[in-house]
């Protein structure tokens, strides 16, 4: 069997760790087993999505690098559920209903009352033709419920185990609005089969829904148990709250912008809520690792902590040829070597070039005039390499009988402008002598 899976953002919002999620793992297990990953905008609720969010979701799958195989648009497949829907029509699972808002409401009201679930009574289903014909000429429109069946539905999850759904708890669902415009729960089921897909892999908060669209399934003639299910636990906030409540801060585009590197967030995203430590590795060798029984059925804590330590990580790795464009014009691979292992984020490295290539102004620092004028003195000729340091501060010590961090402090002040950063041995000749003598000038006046 070869694998198809797919990814279903609504193009509500834009994405974030929460939904990314559920992207890195459909990727991940598609390349795993050498099958296919497809994008599906799901786009049918027009009053809700944007196509501003439609192309924020590609380019931000685009910069995880989790390419798809094939995309589509469930707006652009409206006549296939229109033929489905019929099909639901023609064998009695689909079925009109007429009531408002207020009168399901007080409909509600009634059952709780008598102490019943808040369910839907079907009262629509006895509705007879005459009835149906009646309300139409007096000018309303249905909408239309599935019926559900009264057997509940078990399916064998990848990720929880044996997992049922009672329908008999819920709801008849509407599958088509008034506007006749399909609903997600619908449209997902007619594009998993017609698509081929053979594992759906989607967060806990999609249980219910699975149950549902499996009872679907069947009652468009097809086999459930030709798509496996895989319900990965749903992420909370450091203070346990769900993740969906604060989406802005942990939205990709945020976290781009922040300068978190697109392999940390794989690599945390692809670990979180399983038994495995997050692994710093191409997205090819995470999808060697994929593994579903890794996950755990309770939800993940996410914390932008361990995304930042994993992101310094990744950045102390990172060879030149992948940072160069996103590095300040001019810098070389000396400077990326120089400060790598100094960043948390990518963008601090324009501070360093600073420091090496243009003009900051050290702080005078008091009481240090004549160390700093020695210093200068004996402020080596050019050219300079990586010896410069050593033979500068060894000269300095035997002049001054300094040593340690008087010694060196004031040095990394003057040139620097901050008491702590990169090691000076490689710093200092890209510094320069004509730099380094002006602020030494400077921090000693
Ligand atoms: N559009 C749905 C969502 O974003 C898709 C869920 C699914 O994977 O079926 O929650």
């Amino acid at each position: 069997m070869s694998v198809v899976v797919r990814f279903a953002p609504s193009p509500t919002g834009y994405l974030h760790a929460g939904n990314a999620r559920p992207a890195l793992l459909n990727y991940l297990f598609a390349r795993k087993m050498g099958g296919k990953f497809l994008l599906r905008l799901d786009d049918t609720d027009v009053s809700r999505g944007t196509p501003e969010f439609a192309a924020a979701i590609e380019h931000d799958l685009h910069w995880l690098g989790l390419e798809w195989d094939d995309m589509f648009r469930q707006s652009d497949r409206l006549a296939m559920y229109d033929e489905a829907a019929e099909k639901l029509k023609k064998s009695g699972r689909l079925y009109p209903c007429f009531e408002s808002e207020a009168e399901l409401a007080a409909k509600r009201d009634q059952r709780q009352k008598r102490g019943l679930a808040p369910i839907y009574d079907r009262a629509m289903l006895s509705l007879t033709q005459e009835q149906y014909e009646r309300a139409i000429a007096s000018g309303k429109t249905p909408y239309w419920r599935f019926k559900l069946s009264n057997t509940p539905v078990v399916w064998n999850d990848l990720v929880s185990g044996k997992r049922e759904v009672k329908l008999t708890a819920i709801s008849d669902p509407v599958l088509i609005r008034a506007d006749g415009s399909p609903l997600y729960t619908f449209t997902s089921v007619v594009d998993d089969l017609d698509k081929g897909i053979t594992h759906v892999i989607r967060g806990e908060d999609h249980i219910t829904n699975t149950g549902v669209q499996i009872d679907i399934i069947a009652a468009l003639g097809a086999n459930p148990n030709r798509i496996g299910f895989a319900h990965v636990p749903l992420l909370t906030a450091g203070d346990g709250q769900k993740l969906s409540k604060r989406t802005d801060s942990i939205s990709l585009r945020s976290l781009r912008n922040d300068g978190i590197e697109p392999g940390a967030i794989i690599a945390y995203l692809a670990a979180l809520g399983s038994s495995a430590d997050p692994q710093l590795l191409s997205l090819h060798d995470q999808s060697k690792i994929f593994d579903f029984k890794k996950f755990s059925a309770s939800s993940a804590r996410f914390d932008l902590t361990q995304l930042m330590a994993l992101n310094r990580k990744l950045l102390h790795k990172l060879n030149f040829a992948d940072v160069q464009s996103r590095l300040p014009t001019g810098a070389t691979e000396a400077f990326w070597l120089a400060v790598r292992g100094n960043l948390d984020l990518l963008n601090e490295a324009r501070g360093y070039w600073d420091v090496v290539a243009g003009t900051i102004v050290p702080p005078v620092i008091e009481g240090e005039g004549d160390y700093l004028r020695k210093a200068l003195e004996l402020l080596p000729a050019e050219p300079w390499n990586d010896s410069t340091w050593s033979d500068w501060t060894n000269a300095l010590k035997a002049a001054t009988d300094r040593r340690g961090k008087t010694l060196y402090m004031p040095l990394r002040l003057a040139l620097t402008g901050e008491e702590h950063g990169p090691e000076m041995k490689p710093l200092l000749p890209l510094i320069g002598r004509v730099r380094v003598a002006q602020r030494l000038v400077i921090a000693a006046s």
